[in-house]
């Protein structure tokens, strides 16, 4: 007999970790899938950054925990980097490492919603955002973007969502699922909206920060009076490679930070002691190796937009950021192969993964029914073939 909180029972499993687990049992009975679910970066954690951690294991002087909220010296790192590179000027009592983005993001959540609070979510969303809202008893308030505006929604829109009970508007720039990248000017609009709103805060994901081929990346902390309002979300995972080291990483309001320390100091107790010195590796270091990756993955985009293109049906955008396309594949709904009829966008990734061996997400865990998320991190090799089987799967339904 099982007794599950109802917190678990009504959570959603993460699309994205889902799909890649599906993938991945298809891959062990043998069946060559390509995995495009997962925003994975397909590269290895760079050189300088590997000898970072392995110079920490042999100095054997970080086998004790860290303190919580991060080793001073690399929250010192950290406070360098909002400011050099983001014009932000968070200091380093201002810094909470974590486990991973995802855990900065609950963390605040947690410090910031009462149950029944509600939260602005730019939507199409990566899809933990709406679990870690729910985690916190908050209520989930989509404002949508739609293709006709790059998938980006409006100060206008944000403006008219928010009630009494809004407490944090959150949203992530370059954008997961859609790659969008919000200019200063769209920004500045969201942050007129917030700025004089006692109580409302701002949480910015800004993961995708260097995996960016509009030119600029812009901050709302950074805008006139909204330091005091933002959450800076950012981590190691994609602009460096290391997904698996769990790095993630907050710049916030002085008691927002108290909190989240709070929290960590609960469930964590702190981040990894080796992950955190390879981290100060990174964010010290030229970023050589980040652009490098970048300019890669700005090829693939050229390659996939092209191939995606190719495809009758397929509407998509060109993404300014991170590595994904958001296309809409709804002109597939309601056809048939004969046997198999697609009636929406889960449907039709479960048909891809079974019949063109090719997993992507469905866009319904990303607030968009229409579309799938394909992430281009990987070889350009298995790009051409995935999206050449997608096209002659897709061929067969009518
Ligand atoms: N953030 C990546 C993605 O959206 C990794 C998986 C996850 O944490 O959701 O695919």
């Amino acid at each position: 007999m099982e007794h599950l909180s109802n917190r678990i029972k009504n959570m959603a499993e993460s699309a994205t970790l889902a799909m890649a687990a599906k993938a991945r049992e298809f891959k062990e009975k043998g069946i060559d899938v390509i995995s495009l679910s997962l925003g994975e970066p397909d590269f290895k954690t760079p050189k300088h950054i590997q000898e970072g951690a392995k110079e920490a294991i042999d100095s054997e002087k970080y086998f004790a925990y860290p303190p919580v909220n991060g080793y001073a010296d690399l929250r010192q790192a950290i406070s360098d980097k909002f400011k050099r590179e983001n014009g932000l000027d968070y200091t380093p009592n201002q810094i909470v490492v974590s486990n991973g983005a995802k855990q900065s993001i609950v963390n605040v959540m947690l410090s910031l919603v009462n149950p029944g609070d509600e939260v602005i979510v730019l939507s199409p969303f990566w899809v933990s955002y709406t679990a870690a809202i729910e985690m916190a008893e908050g209520i989930p308030v989509l404002v949508k973007g739609g293709l006709e505006n790059d998938f980006k929604a409006t100060a206008e829109q944000v403006k008219a969502a928010i009630t009494d009970k809004t407490r944090v508007i959150i949203f992530s720039s370059p954008c997961n699922p859609t790659g969008s990248v919000f200019t200063k000017e769209e920004l500045t609009a969201i942050a007129e909206v917030v700025r004089d709103r006692e109580g409302l805060y701002v949480i910015s994901d800004e993961i995708y920060e260097h995996i960016n081929f509009s030119g600029a990346h812009a901050s709302i902390g950074t805008m006139p009076g909204m330091l005091d309002k933002t959450i800076t979300i950012n981590g190691m995972a994609k602009g460096f490679a290391m997904t698996g080291w769990r790095v993630g990483f907050i710049g916030a309001p002085t008691w927002i930070a108290k909190a989240c320390n709070k929290i960590q100091g609960q469930v964590t107790s702190a981040n990894c002691s080796i992950a955190q010195r390879a981290t100060l590796t990174a964010l010290t270091s030229d970023l050589g190796p980040t652009k490098a990756m970048t300019e890669e993955y700005g090829r693939r985009r050229a390659l996939v937009h092209q191939l995606l293109n190719d495809i009758p049906g397929v509407k998509t955008n060109m993404p300014q950021g991170a590595f994904y396309f958001f296309p809409d594949l709804s002109s597939y709904f309601g056809k048939s192969d004969g046997t198999t009829t697609i009636n929406n966008a889960s449907e039709l990734c479960i048909y891809l993964l079974e019949n063109a061996h090719v997993s992507l997400v469905t866009g319904e865990a990303f607030g968009d029914e229409n579309c799938v998320r394909l992430s281009y991190a990987a070889s350009e090799e298995n790009l051409r073939e995935a999206l050449k089987r997608i096209k002659d799967t897709l061929a067969k339904l009518s």
